[in-house]
């Protein structure tokens, strides 16, 4: 391939051994068996973008463009991303912090989380590479955002899915055509399995073969929350950690844009957010440890439910390194969380927000975050995708007949109760 034809892409690199592939459809090192990672011409970007050029694209992830895997311009997803960044005064005070943004991608086009980056990127990258048909393992999300974006793209889709998964994601994928296989199984079964498909049938797996092309996506969520800022990286980010693999890219994203010049180094620290029920990374960084534990996943944030996490060892690298630390809530406090959200900045985040938000409230408390700081928040999908997870926890209507008298007396009686 030519320079022009691959953009500001240089190869896929061993993130081990450092030895370059050609940007093809591969995702690890026939040497030591490392995740290969994008490498970029940052000299070439530097000269490209500024804030200016930035400034006047339309507001979507693609504005960066230089910085994601794609050689010329996207063909799938081009409206996804810039989603809002919330100053998130109310909950900022019942947290005891000065300055807190929720980052929502609960918005995200088009299909509600921020699995849609991702997406974009893989689809995109696979219709360059000549694919027809696509692919994912998934704990929900994905599974939604590839039926989606496949099926506005013209391409052929198959998702695998826990056949456990809340009843929003399964319809959610479903809808669009896609050809939807429930495995019976955790996660960590689902993406073996996908692996062997993967080797077998030649299609773009978007988290398999296309990984290094897909990951890359995550980073526009960092882009996003530095120019919405101001161009600044906040003192803390907290995000949730499913394989990890967000968190590092957050990570990355920062760094890339001290690397082109377009923020100041300012050494903003990443923190991870899990659910205890599936904890293998915060359970190792809570113990000072390089390496996770497998667990066997049981908690309600089923998006969150990989007990493998193939970019573990990578987050807690991540963490150590911005010295920043790693917490867990339990699904109850993952419940209250979702609620403290909805009722305080008026935000409906499914569990994993729950698990963002809960974890937040924990690593301020405890001190780990300083109350003068401030504090990015990602919130990373939509609550109307997981009902079954609150829909016994937030109350019921009032029933009344369609009567003023009844209505008044319902009013007093609430007053009443609410003295
Ligand atoms: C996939 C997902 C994540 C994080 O995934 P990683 O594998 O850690 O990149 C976070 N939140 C939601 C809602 C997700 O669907």
């Amino acid at each position: 391939m030519s320079e022009q034809h691959q953009g500001y892409m240089k190869a896929l690199k061993c993130r081990e051994c450092g030895r370059e592939y050609p940007l093809e459809a591969t995702h690890v090192c026939e040497f030591d068996f490392g995740p290969l990672e994008v490498a970029y011409d940052y000299d070439r970007i530097k000269k490209a973008i500024s804030r200016e050029t930035i400034a006047a694209r339309p507001k979507t992830m693609w504005r960066y463009r230089e910085l994601l895997p794609v050689a010329g311009d996207p063909t799938v997803g081009a409206q996804v991303g810039f989603t809002p960044l919330i100053k998130a005064d109310r909950l900022a005070k019942k947290l005891g912090i000065r300055e807190l943004w929720i980052k929502n991608d609960a918005v995200n086009y088009p299909t509600l989380s921020f699995k849609d980056r991702v997406v974009s990127v893989a689809l995109s990258r696979s219709k360059e590479l000549g694919f027809e048909t696509v692919a994912c393992a998934s704990t929900g999300n994905l599974a939604n955002s590839v039926a989606a974006n496949a099926a506005s793209a013209g391409l052929k889709s198959f998702v695998f899915i826990p056949s456990d998964l809340e009843h929003g994601k399964i319809v959610n994928s479903l809808i669009y055509g896609a050809t939807v296989i429930g495995i019976k199984g955790h996660y960590d079964e689902v993406n073996r399995l996908c692996a062997e498909i993967a080797g077998k049938f030649g299609w773009a797996f978007v988290n398999v073969n296309m990984r290094p092309y897909y990951a890359e996506g995550s980073k526009s969520m960092a882009y996003e929350i530095a120019e919405q800022l101001g161009w600044r990286a906040p003192q803390h980010t907290i995000v949730p950690m499913a394989s990890g693999s967000l968190l590092t890219k957050i990570h990355k994203g920062y760094q890339e844009l001290v690397k082109v010049g377009l923020i100041a180094d300012s050494q903003p620290k990443i923190y991870g957010a899990q659910a205890t029920g599936c904890s293998p990374i915060s359970t190792a960084q809570k113990a000072g440890l390089d390496f996770f534990k497998p667990v066997k996943p049981d908690t309600i944030a089923k998006s969150l439910a990989i007990g493998t996490p193939a970019d573990g060892f990578y987050a807690l690298k991540v963490m150590r390194e911005t010295t920043a630390a790693a917490d867990d809530v339990t699904d109850d406090e993952i419940r209250d969380a979702i609620k403290l959200l909805a009722e305080t900045e008026g935000i409906f985040a499914e569990t994993a927000g729950g698990v963002t938000v809960g974890v937040a409230k924990k690593l301020i408390e405890s001190g780990k975050i300083p109350k003068n700081d401030s504090v990015v928040i990602c919130v990373t999908g939509n609550g109307l995708k997981t009902l079954d997870a609150v829909q016994h926890h937030c109350g019921k209507p009032h029933e009344i007949k369609p009567s003023l008298r009844e209505f008044e007396a319902l009013l007093a009686h609430e007053e009443k109760v609410n003295a």
